[in-house]
């Protein structure tokens, strides 16, 4: 909106920027994700050229393990795993039309391999059996043939090279910023012919009034290790049984550190990850993937649409679950389509 000259008023309730792509430094110099691992990925180019506007990203291809059977094994499932365990008898166990998440995860693997590395995960995930979410979640993740470490096979995938928060910054270069800044509480203060652009709840926007919408939050525990360089064998280890501890995924976030730190910096720093339905809007992190929340947000956005000069978008807005590179592709598309109705806008 900058680039096409529109004066922008950037408001945050959180006392910090950038949502949940926030990240902090630990006293050991190790960079946190303070809302859980975020990696960025694309394969377009342009929005790949977009982002390094604000800064340098250095190539970070996320590698994952699930810790199972006592072992590390690759995730998502590999074919050595495949060739090693299951043998020739690998056969999905589900045929015919998906209806829900569990259908649609078993017609890719057999039952067994399903309990050891997806039931668990997703119910500790979502806090409800796999058959009550929708079957679009299971095109999240893959099945492999081969033994391709990498979590995503995308063609740029990086870190900013001084953090997201760093990285946010610049994009907010000479853009005013009201930080500890509820929108809802001071509605009335922003008048009614600006363009609004709110990246909230949508539910939260309407008071709740045709009900709560659910998400799932994360509670993140840090634990800094001084005496070793690492714990893990990668940045992210799933842990899928529930006899194994509640936490659904264990953080070693010195693996994303860029390559100019190896052997600077002392210890180790272990995040664990327990997933929670938070009742305080501001911890909302996932919209929930089922077909009764899909009605809800539906009533509200419906809503939402009649009302003149408002924009409710983004991953609470619009109640799905963007990564990084879709919302910030969406914000492009939208922004153009305003910029193009300029008459919307007092500037
Ligand atoms: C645990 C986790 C892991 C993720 N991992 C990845 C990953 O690996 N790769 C990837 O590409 N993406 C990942 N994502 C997704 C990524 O976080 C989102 O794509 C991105 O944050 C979406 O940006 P957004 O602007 O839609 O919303 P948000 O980041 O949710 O930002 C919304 C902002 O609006 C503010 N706000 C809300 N209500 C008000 C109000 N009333 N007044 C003022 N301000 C308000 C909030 O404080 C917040 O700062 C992950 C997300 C989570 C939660």
């Amino acid at each position: 909106m900058t680039d096409a000259h529109r004066k922008v008023l950037v408001l945050d309730r959180r006392p910090h920027l950038g949502g949940n792509v926030h990240d902090h430094a630990h006293p050991s110099g190790i960079r946190i994700h303070t809302y859980g691992p975020h990696y960025f990925r694309t394969n377009d180019d342009e929005l790949w050229a977009f982002v390094n506007r604000f800064s340098r990203f250095y190539k970070y291809e996320a590698v994952l393990k699930s810790w199972v059977d006592g072992r590390y094994e690759n995730w998502p499932i590999a074919g050595s795993y495949i060739r090693r365990v299951i043998g020739d008898n690998w056969s999905p166990d589900f045929k015919g039309k998906p209806g829900n998440f569990e259908e649609a995860s078993l017609s890719m693997m057999p039952r067994e391999v399903y309990e050891k590395f997806v039931k668990g995960y997703s119910q500790k995930q979502w806090g409800v059996p796999p058959g009550k979410l929708s079957s679009n979640l299971a095109k999240r993740f893959d099945v492999r043939e081969d033994d391709e470490p990498r979590l995503m096979r995308h063609k740029h995938q990086g870190l900013p090279e001084n953090g997201y928060s760093d990285f946010m910054q610049q994009m907010l270069k000479g853009i005013p910023v009201i930080l500890n800044c509820d929108f809802l509480k001071q509605r009335s203060s922003f008048g009614s012919s600006n363009l609004i652009v709110y990246t909230g709840p949508i539910d939260e926007f309407f008071d709740y009034d045709l009900g709560k919408l659910k998400y799932r939050g994360q509670q993140r525990t840090h634990e800094y290790v001084p005496d070793i360089e690492f714990a893990l064998p990668c940045g992210q280890v799933n842990n899928p049984d529930h006899g194994n501890g509640p936490h659904i995924r264990t953080l070693e976030w010195k693996h994303m550190m860029p390559a100019k730190y190896a052997g600077q910096l002392r210890g180790t720093v272990l995040t664990r990850e327990i997933t929670v339905t938070p009742s305080e809007p501001n911890d909302y992190e996932y919209p929930f993937p089922d077909d009764e929340n899909a009605r809800l947000y539906q009533a509200y956005r419906m809503r939402a649409n009649t009302m003149p000069n408002l924009l409710i978008c983004g991953r609470l807005g619009e109640y799905r679950y963007y990564d990084m590179d879709q919302a910030i592709a969406r914000a492009q598309l939208l922004a153009n389509r305003i910029v193009a109705q300029s008459s919307l806008l007092c500037d």
